[in-house]
């Protein structure tokens, strides 16, 4: 599995100062790969990957495509028609370009090479940053180098020290790819790449947060994100069919063995929460933190599934086929083609529109009436595979898990959006939450 396309737009106030962190001066563009109002996710080379990790929801989508005679490398023609429509798109004076799979350096140096080329020539002067997500195990000195070189920011996905790391993400012999995937960050680390980390959170190792988030710091990964994992499948799917399904489909659907426990989920935030907000707060970066921390101060967050409506993140596929997000790569979903309507046309055309507003307007009246509507918004449509207590569809599976998590940080939430308030820094909520609890005073 690769990154989601939760990271989405950034929490720059509208005065233009960051939110948690103005003293940091890192835009916030470039901390988690794929950030950007007007996303896609391009896949290089569909999900082709050298790994067959156990939850990765993207390897079955070969059978959307089977059969692809240059075996799912996107072509050049694909590439400059991206390249050229999506720099005209973008209103905003970056352009960025995220790169994805399957394995996207699967699809070799010389067409990255191929993306710099290109990107100059349609670039009409703008600045332009490309971010790639990787699994880390193929890279080599010259990958790194050319990273390097063209300030690529790297996310890595890592689920954590080698026993968490390898509990799903293997190879097809079924061989770990941890020591693969940390010769990898070395090469990253040596040659001075940018870096963030993505780490899938799932049923085994939503056990062990504290050894997790360690990791993560000694490894040198400031910008973390944790992704759970939530999976929906029809067991009775046959060969070439898809098993995973969308939310409210597959009368016989079942949720599987590595979909995370809710409340355990719910404890994994917490516990890393605790230790990150007396040590770590301005110095680590958690995506999760820093976007429910913008709901609560009304500001749009940095990952689109605590955001109030979604639709802004799409997916291209190898062949230039547009999908209206990352998790929804199913035929219901796909918007067009890039080489028969422009990529403004299919990402503003009405379902996709709709596709965004239903992240709200469908939402159960459980939701809507929830204390924390505010702060969660239902989160990822995707993940509504269970009924309420009254019995209406489409709530979250992690539902008790983010009232275990917003009923835990609102009072260092409270704190460091009154600081902030003030133009003091949310940074001094280590203070705050190291005192004895009886001293916390504002
Ligand atoms: S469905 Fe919406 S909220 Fe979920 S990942 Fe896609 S864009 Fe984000
Ligand atoms: S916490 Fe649960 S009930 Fe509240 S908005 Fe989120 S998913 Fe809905």
């Amino acid at each position: 599995m690769q990154v989601s396309s939760d990271a989405r737009a950034s929490i720059r106030m509208q005065d233009g100062r960051y939110l948690l962190f103005p003293e940091s001066g890192v835009s916030k563009s470039r901390i988690f790969v794929g950030m950007h109002p007007f996303n896609i996710m391009a896949k290089t080379i569909g999900a082709v990957c050298n790994l067959n990790c156990t939850y990765c929801y993207y390897l079955e989508k070969e059978n959307i495509y089977p059969a692809d005679p240059n075996r799912w490398a996107m072509s050049e023609r694909v590439l400059e028609t991206y390249i050229a429509q999506y720099i005209y798109t973008c209103r905003t004076p970056e352009v960025q370009f995220a790169w994805h799979g399957g394995e996207p350096v699967m699809r070799g140096i010389d067409f990255f090479r191929k993306i710099i080329e290109l990107q100059k020539k349609h670039g009409g002067g703008r600045i332009i940053e490309n971010s790639i997500q990787t699994n880390g195990t193929t890279l080599t000195e010259e990958w790194c180098r050319f990273f390097n070189d063209h300030h690529f920011l790297v996310g890595l996905s890592v689920d954590g020290p080698q026993h968490c790391h390898d509990h799903y993400r293997t190879y097809k012999s079924g061989l770990g790819s941890y020591k693969k995937c940390m010769e990898g960050l070395e090469l990253l680390v040596k040659h001075k790449v940018d870096f963030n980390t993505l780490t899938v959170v799932n049923d085994y190792n939503a056990k062990y947060p504290l050894e997790i988030y360690r990791f993560l710091k000694s490894i040198g990964s400031r910008y973390m994100q944790f992704l759970p994992v939530v999976e929906w499948i029809d067991p009775a799917a046959g060969p070439g069919e898809l098993k995973i399904l969308p939310p409210g489909s597959g009368k016989n659907a079942e949720v599987t063995a590595w979909t995370v426990d809710p409340l355990d989920y719910g404890t994994f935030l917490v516990r890393i929460f605790d230790e990150w907000v007396r040590l770590d707060v301005g110095d680590f970066f958690v995506l999760t933190f820093d976007s429910i921390l913008a709901n609560w101060m009304r500001v749009e967050p940095g990952i689109c599934v605590y955001a109030e409506t979604c639709g802004n993140s799409g997916v291209m596929e190898y062949n230039g086929d547009v999908y209206s997000c990352d998790h929804y790569v199913f035929p219901a979903y796909l918007l067009g083609n890039i080489t028969e309507k422009s990529l403004s046309t299919l990402m503003n055309d009405t379902r996709q529109e709709r596709f965004g507003e239903e992240k709200k307007s469908l939402l159960p009246a459980y939701c809507k009436k929830c204390e924390f509507l505010d702060l969660c918004n239902g989160e990822c449509p995707k993940h509504r595979i269970i009924k309420t207590p009254d019995g209406e569809p489409g709530l979250n599976h992690l539902c008790a898990g983010f009232k275990k998590f917003f009923r835990h940080v609102e009072p260092y939430f409270d704190f460091m959006a009154t600081e902030l308030q003030h133009g003091r820094s949310a940074v001094n909520v280590k203070k705050w939450a190291s005192a004895p609890i009886i001293k916390r005073r504002k």
